[in-house]
């Protein structure tokens, strides 16, 4: 088994990063993660103007996988994540997508055991534990941050993306320089406040290479759903983009004609948003896999 271990962060997604472990495809590989603050908040006192601002949002990375081309695709299958045992909220005044009603800066520490997060004396819930970023290199010579999600992956906050999922992302250059952190043990969609249940932990992944197809990227699947996902500085763009990517892998990888196919996303396509607080803003178009299949849809 390789693992990666979290003090080996980049900061920005760039083919120009010098990868810390290289694999064949085929590879189990376990990346440890710090939390989104870099592990500098543990206490209530510890605020978030407090920290150093530089180790924001780190990835853990990048990976080098040997059969990696570009024009590839980089299949990721999460096969688990493990978070730690407390995690982390913030609130910022003029923070977020409710920064105008906050009032003070407040940390709050969530213990986490056994699947559940103490939320407060009265409220514990169930942990979903997910991954906030993750990603591949984009283009040589358009890095971008840690903290952006895009077609490159990213921080697309996105819930679905748990233990269990399989995520498609795009091979810009060779090696793919997949990177990853940002856990939540829960998080809920929009991440209004900006702020998942932020936490460090270790997250196990088998990653494959994959040739000759041309995929929507990035792609989700996860349970009995198969997810295009898209990010853009405004969210109507975004949600368009998922839209327009589904139908894209419906016109090109099966006998569905785009009327056909337009009204099937009409009844059984979720349009959904992932977060509205990042650079980018993230949707997702959410729809049955086995209706894609029925319609001659291989998954790779
Ligand atoms: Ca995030
Ligand atoms: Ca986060």
């Amino acid at each position: 088994m390789y693992t990666i271990k979290s003090n080996q962060v980049i900061y920005a997604m760039s083919a120009a990063n010098v990868p810390v472990l290289e694999v064949p495809s085929g590879s189990e590989v376990v990346f440890e993660t710090a939390d989104c603050f870099q592990d500098q908040i543990t206490k209530p006192t510890d605020l978030l103007t407090d920290i150093d601002w530089n180790h924001i949002n780190p990835a853990t990375g990048p990976l080098f996988v040997k059969e990696a081309k570009a024009g590839d695709t980089l299949k990721v299958s999460i096969l688990d994540i493990e978070v730690a045992d407390q995690g982390v909220m913030t609130s910022l005044p003029g923070e977020g997508a409710l920064g105008k009603f906050l009032k003070e800066e407040q940390t709050r520490i969530i213990p986490v055991k056994d699947g559940k997060a103490q939320f407060s004396d009265t409220l514990i819930f169930d942990t979903r534990p997910m991954i906030g970023v993750i990603g591949t290199a984009p283009p040589l010579g358009t890095d971008i941050s840690t903290g952006t999600p895009d077609m490159h992956g990213g921080n697309m906050d996105t819930k679905r993306i748990i233990a269990g999922s399989v995520l498609y992302l795009p091979v810009h250059v060779d090696g793919a320089l997949l990177a990853m952190g940002d856990l939540h043990a829960l998080m809920a969609d929009g991440e209004v406040l900006f702020c998942g249940i932020e936490i460090s932990g270790r997250v196990r992944v088998l990653v494959d290479v994959v040739k000759g197809i041309d995929l929507p990227l990035p792609l989700l699947v996860e349970g009995s759903d198969i997810m295009t996902i898209a990010s853009s500085e405004l969210l109507d763009d975004a949600a368009l983009h998922a839209a327009h990517q589904m139908m894209e892998l419906m016109l090109a990888h099966t006998s569905l004609g785009p009327e056909e196919a337009g009204m099937l996303l009409s009844v059984k396509g979720e349009l959904r948003i992932s977060q509205i607080v990042d650079p980018l803003k993230t949707a997702r178009m959410e729809f049955p896999l086995e209706l894609l299949e029925h319609y001659g849809f291989k998954l790779p």
